[in-house]
């Protein structure tokens, strides 16, 4: 069912408990972004009468996805109880899928990791890597001991668009057959649990958002650089999409005019010049499929000074430059933040090389942050961005939203109890 809120918040045509079903989604989600908070401040929030506040945290509490934390003191009257969500009310998988690795988080609905994996691996194809994703999820499912039925579901990132559960795998020389893969739908049947597939460059912007960056920023870009480059906007504080999902694909911005040729069509796009891809051409020359070369190997060149490979980041330094000008003066973020999970040595060669930055509006000369900064290397930082698109979903499933819509159109097998109290359809027939 999809459908829009009307002026009241409830769906048109829905039934009472879909509207109950809506008003605990509200409580659930605003506790669990502002708690510990109290029931007169959640009623004030949501417009709700604290009366029905109490009747609903009381049903979450039983289902055990909120607890009360203590009491308010200081304030006149009785102590107000806080609320806030209870870490063991439920747990998402994330997983994200990067160049010739796999890193997978289990973590608990605050968000902190109970259980994480990484892995290494050759293979090219889409159903063998599908089958070592499921491998991953059983062992961080293991580590962690929680109930199959605890846990909400999957997120996985992945470094391609993201079109009706397959994603545009354009870098690979199976490109192809990545295209035509039903992977959300695959990884559903093998572990059981619904998955939901994004974007990387959209995932990591969010990992970011809730534990990196976004600390101290309320308005970002994130260059996400892996095989290709891409980015994710974040503006006050929330991800901007665009109309069809694709903003921030930066990697298709025009920093040549009539310069090489892009898989996209046009001639000149970042991409060509500043990626993984692009770095180990120059370095590697066209005798080696740019997919087939290691990243370590090209670290070990960085390392060794390496002529070819510091031209490159010299060369690459300069288009970057005009990327970062052209970002700024298009949505003027407090900082540009530049991750991906590639060697260190190749970010930070291509980083120096864009010094000096060119020119900038003289507003900017009082921001605390530098205009240019590398992400935090929390390495499983992507995945628990991956792992916060179970919760996200959960929060809005009946919203016509390509987002969060699902992949394949069979319900998962396995159901969580907590989920069926936020009317989110979970169990199959
Ligand atoms: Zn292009």
């Amino acid at each position: 069912m999809t459908g829009r809120l009307d002026r009241a918040g409830a769906l048109p045509g829905t039934n009472l408990e879909q509207t109950r079903a809506l008003n605990r989604r509200a409580v659930f989600d605003a506790v669990r972004r502002n708690g510990p908070v109290t029931r007169a401040e959640l009623a004030r929030e949501i417009g709700l009468t604290v009366q029905g506040i109490s009747n609903i945290a009381a049903e979450l509490e039983e289902a055990g996805l909120i607890r009360q934390e203590g009491k308010r003191v200081g304030q006149r009257g009785q102590p107000a109880v806080e609320l806030s969500v209870n870490p063991q009310g439920g747990y998402t998988i994330g997983l994200c899928l990067a160049y010739r690795r796999a890193m997978g988080v289990l973590v608990d609905l605050t968000g902190e990791v109970v259980a994480s994996d990484t892995c290494d691996y050759a293979e090219r194809h889409p159903a063998a890597i599908t089958r070592i994703l499921h491998a991953q999820t059983r062992r961080l499912i293991d580590k962690a001991g929680v109930p199959e039925e605890q846990i909400w579901g999957i997120g996985c990132s992945v470094p391609g668009t993201v079109v009706n559960g397959a994603f545009w795998y354009d870098k690979v020389q199976e490109a192809e057959e990545w295209t035509h893969f039903p992977m959300a739908g695959e990884l559903e049947r093998l572990t059981g649990h619904r998955v939901i597939l994004e974007n990387d460059a959209t995932v990591a912007s969010i990992g970011e958002r809730l534990y990196g960056i976004g600390r101290v920023a309320n308005s970002f870009f994130y260059l996400h650089f892996t095989l290709g480059i891409g980015g994710g906007v974040v503006t006050d504080g929330h991800h901007y999409r665009g109309a069809f999902g694709g903003a921030g694909e930066i990697g298709h911005m025009i920093v040549k005019p009539g310069g090489r040729l892009c898989p996209c069509g046009s001639r000149g796009c970042l991409e060509q010049y500043v990626s993984f891809y692009a770095a180990a051409e120059a370095v590697c020359g066209p005798d080696r499929a740019p997919d087939e070369v290691p990243a370590e190997e090209l670290a070990a060149y960085c390392r060794d000074g390496d002529l070819r490979i510091l031209g490159w980041q010299q060369q690459a330094g300069q288009y970057l430059r005009i990327a970062i000008r052209n970002i700024e003066a298009m949505f003027d973020p407090d900082t540009i933040v530049i991750g991906g999970g590639l060697p260190s040595e190749l970010l930070d060669g291509l980083i120096a090389a864009t010094a000096p930055l060119l020119p900038v509006m003289a507003h900017r000369s009082a921001s605390r942050l530098p205009r240019l900064m590398p992400a935090e290397h929390a390495s499983d930082l992507p995945a628990r961005g991956a792992a916060a698109l179970p919760i996200a979903m959960a929060m809005q499933p009946n919203i016509s939203n390509a987002a969060w819509s699902r992949t394949s159109k069979a319900l998962p097998e396995i159901s969580s109890p907590a989920l069926a109290i936020l009317g989110v359809a979970t169990a199959r027939g």
